[in-house]
């Protein structure tokens, strides 16, 4: 069993580490800060898409030729 984040040995039971599966307190930490980190890149990127794929604006710009 290893720490998922320092890949740390962790010897005995999961049982005996409070923060399992992580090593430490510290570890958990870590990890929490990478998921909402994530979180919000992901979201940005969602963003991103939706503006080059609404269709009004290139419609718009149709009608302003014509
Ligand atoms: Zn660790």
């Amino acid at each position: 069993m290893r720490c998922p984040i320092c890949d740390a040995a962790m010897p005995g039971n999961w049982i005996e580490y409070p923060e399992y599966p992580f090593c430490s307190r510290r570890c958990k930490t870590i990890d929490l800060g990478r998921w909402l980190g994530e979180d919000y890149r992901v979201a940005a990127k969602e963003a991103e898409h939706e503006n080059r794929s609404t269709p009004g604006e290139s419609g718009g710009d149709q009608d302003d030729v014509r």
